[in-house]
């Protein structure tokens, strides 16, 4: 697929109608050959009149006897069961792939025509869409740091603890009780390939036993690894091919060629998205905010369209239902069948 928008108005001009976002969602997911994602089967399904709102959409229904269930392109993707319009999903997709610092619920809502819940979660699912999903190992040259995000509510101004309450129940709109935003410090781990991409991991602990295995699953043996003088990080120089330490508490920053420059850099974009442009984040989003700003990082060097059609070719697959979001809270606006029946009694 071969696009270019110099505007979101052009975006949303290509993108005009239900039927031609299903059509370009289909052309990415099966190259326009629809294939059943329940079963999986080489049978060609049967074409269906689409239920709904809109009657023109592409609709399937499994000719494998013994699937036979309907589908769309949205199935089994991160789009489906939202009432929400494609359209606007990939509107949404589109505005995170060229903002640089993060869109809030708040600003996207209006961008979109959303209620401001809807947008949240919204956001929350696209974010989904940014995790990398088979990573390679990082080498060469690969900067580790660890850092902490959030903290303690008394240590903050009465005007500050007013607007983090403020923006929690922005970011929250169903929750009515216990809104105070959570007194926590997050420990993220940061690893850095030079001139490649970072990863990014909330931890319980910045301790031997959490970090060791994280930089394992991540980093090559053959890399040199450059670290500060955290005691965790000691045995480094046993396992890859070199350690430097970058000693920050004797007021060292940089080493020759080695530094951890970059990835202070990174974290310095991070803190200044999640408090500039998110406000508060509670330590359980946390890591899904670190997610959205590692894919920005790593795509930088990519134009808008690519980060969009890179986004778009993980939606399937990643699907983030709202009990995984809010693991804590009812779902919301969810009645069910029974009380329905009941009310009409
Ligand atoms: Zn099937």
């Amino acid at each position: 697929m071969n696009f270019t928008f110099k505007t979101i108005g052009e975006f949303n001009d290509y993108f005009k109608d239900e039927k031609t976002c299903y059509e370009f969602l289909e052309t990415q997911r099966w190259d326009g050959v629809p294939v059943c994602p329940h079963c999986a089967t080489a049978k060609k399904p049967y074409t269906v009149k689409a239920r709904g709102k809109f009657t023109d959409i592409p609709s399937y229904r499994c000719s494998e006897r013994a699937c036979g269930l309907p589908f769309t392109v949205r199935t089994g993707s991160i789009f489906e069961g939202s009432k929400v319009e494609l359209r606007k999903w990939l509107q949404a997709s589109y505005e995170l792939s060229i903002s640089k610092k993060g869109i809030s619920s708040v600003e996207l809502a209006t961008r979109i025509g959303v209620s401001q819940k809807t947008a949240w979660f919204i956001n929350h699912r696209l974010r989904a869409m940014l995790t990398e999903t088979a990573p390679e190992l990082l080498s060469g040259m690969v900067e580790v740091d660890e850092t902490y995000i959030g903290g303690k509510e008394k240590n903050k101004s009465k005007s500050k603890r007013a607007a983090n309450i403020e923006a929690a129940k922005l970011l929250n709109p169903s929750r009515t009780r216990n809104i105070y935003p959570i007194d926590t410090k997050t420990a993220v781990l940061g690893i850095l390939e030079r001139g490649g991409k970072v990863r990014v991991q909330t931890m319980v602990a910045a301790s031997k036993e959490v970090l060791l295995p994280l930089l394992d699953a991540n980093i090559s043996k053959s890399s040199t690894v450059v670290t500060d003088g955290l005691q965790s990080y000691k045995k480094l120089g046993e396992i890859y091919n070199a350690h430097v330490v970058v000693n920050h508490a004797q007021d060292e920053w940089v080493k020759g060629q080695f530094s951890t420059n970059n990835i202070e850099g990174f974290w310095s974009i991070l803190k200044r998205g999640v408090i500039g442009t998110f406000h508060f984040v509670s330590p359980q989003h946390l890591q899904r905010y670190c997610d959205e700003f590692a894919h920005r990082y790593n795509t930088r060097t990519a134009t808008t369209q690519e980060r969009f059609l890179a986004a778009i070719n993980n939606a399937h697959g990643n699907r983030l239902k709202y009990r995984e979001l809010t693991p804590n809270q009812p779902e919301p606006n969810r009645k069910s069948r029974y009380n329905k029946d009941k009310k009409h009694q």
